[in-house]
């Protein structure tokens, strides 16, 4: 009989393997304090939602909805679809709940996503994203503040040096529908030059042709007319408050007249951060404003502004550029146990110690063995310290101290010295 086949994980979905969560844990825990820091509360959806929900939000006519989603009946034949982002859901949670309506919320969320996409480094079928929204204001304020929030996450995670911020406005509903007009007419005339994809959208969705990847299309819409120039008083008045705000924090940014996003429902501010460190996935973060979405989803009519990340092109951008060295080790100390008494005493030590300082990362060795061996495992498992218990520590109420990161002498402190020695270590 042959020996079956080991299994393997999706095309395109990861697992996190030990070695990189502490790095995930550290993002993470940068996420949600700095939206705390901000007045932002958690909100949990399900990964799974009817299908209708995100083709009335995303878009019919846009890739996630066209062909990135995954959408299958249910055993009640009712069309369910994997969330491929999350303001969708968090709107849909919104409405539901009565959360929006005349009130104003500040959300944040984070989890799987899922867009059947060609995998490769930075676009995965299963990847995880921060988002943020914020609900009932209409004023650029907003706008500026949650720009601030993620400039500060980029401080905080030491790559503020490595990003730019893009900024553009897609005016009102109306004002770019009058665009779309005369970038249609325009693009008719260059229509020879466009590729298959481009001809398509033409007609489905214009505004996208102007952020397309192709040299070739990018040179044909040169003399494009300029959605900017259909704007009214109040989108350039909006937009020119959101820049004095940020120019006033500091914070710099280009303009990117090209910049539409790839889902349907924006209107006004839209940004995104880029990066020239990951290779041709240098989107990391993306958002903007989306004051229809809340009344196209069943909800009265309430202005939005929001944004999401994606957690796996941070932590590849924070593994290439070694910003992971200060990332805290899974274990801070590791107990060496030799002899019986050790044995028998070193369990109890250690629940104290864990007691007295709630923070502190304690290993116990198990299994026996000699010294070095214990030493091995001590080194392996990444902690700063051993703590040696033999017979004679036991009888002295001592631990040997052996410190396995740094040139420090080893030394022998009383029991009751180890908690401050942990709490120093954290
Ligand atoms: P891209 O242009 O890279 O396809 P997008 O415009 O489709 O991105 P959004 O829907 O705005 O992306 O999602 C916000 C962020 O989520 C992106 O900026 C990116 O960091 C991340 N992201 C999107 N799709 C993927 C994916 N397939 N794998 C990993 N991260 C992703
Ligand atoms: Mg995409």
């Amino acid at each position: 009989m042959s020996k079956s086949k080991a299994l393997q994980a999706i095309r395109g979905m990861n697992d996190c393997l030990p070695s990189e969560t502490n790095v995930w844990q550290m993002v993470e825990s940068v996420l949600r304090r700095v939206a705390s820091n901000y007045g932002f509360a958690e909100i949990r959806m399900p990964i799974v939602e009817s299908t209708a929900l995100f083709k009335r939000s995303i878009g019919e006519v846009t890739d996630i909805v066209e062909k990135e989603m995954y959408t299958f009946d249910d055993r009640n034949g009712d069309s369910l679809t994997l969330r491929p982002e999350g303001t969708a859901s968090c709107v849909r949670a919104g409405n539901q709940h009565g959360l929006l309506y005349n009130q104003e919320q500040r959300l944040w969320y984070m989890g799987p996503m899922f867009r059947h996409e060609r995998p490769q480094k930075g676009r995965y079928r299963q990847f995880h994203q921060f988002g943020l929204e914020a609900f009932g204001i209409a004023t650029p304020d907003i706008d500026a503040e949650i720009i601030l929030l993620t400039a500060r996450l980029w401080r905080e995670l030491g790559i503020n040096e490595f990003v730019t911020l893009e900024l553009n406005s897609l005016g009102s509903n109306e004002e770019r529908a009058n665009y779309r007009d005369a970038l249609v007419s325009f693009l008719m005339t260059k229509e020879a030059l466009l590729d298959d994809d481009s001809k398509r959208r033409m007609h489905t969705n214009p505004l996208r042709v102007l952020d397309s990847k192709n040299p070739q299309v990018q040179e044909a819409l040169v003399g494009a007319p300029k959605l900017s120039d259909y704007f009214g008083e109040e989108t350039q008045a909006h937009f020119d408050s959101l820049c004095k705000r940020l120019d006033a924090a500091g914070v710099k940014y280009v303009l990117n007249e090209r910049l539409v996003r790839g889902l349907d429902y924006y209107n006004r501010t839209v940004f995104e951060w880029v990066t020239s460190s990951l290779g041709a996935q240098g989107t990391i973060c993306a958002g903007g404003r989306y004051d229809g979405l809340v009344e196209q989803l069943g909800g009265k009519a309430t202005p939005a502004f929001g944004f999401a990340l994606g957690i796996e092109r941070l932590v590849l951008m924070l593994t290439s550029l070694e910003k992971v060295n200060n990332v805290r080790p899974q274990v801070d100390a590791y107990i060496v146990i030799l002899g019986e008494a050790a044995e028998i005493k070193a369990n109890a030590l250690a629940e104290q110690w864990r007691d007295l300082v709630p923070e502190s990362r304690i290993q116990c060795h198990c299994g026996g063995g000699n010294m070095k061996k214990q030493l091995k495992r001590a080194d392996k498992s990444g902690a700063q310290i051993a703590l040696i218990l033999g017979e004679n520590e036991i009888a002295e109420k001592q631990v040997m101290v052996k410190y396995l990161r740094g040139q420090q002498e080893q030394q022998n402190l009383a029991f009751e010295q180890i908690p401050s020695l942990l709490a120093a270590l954290i």
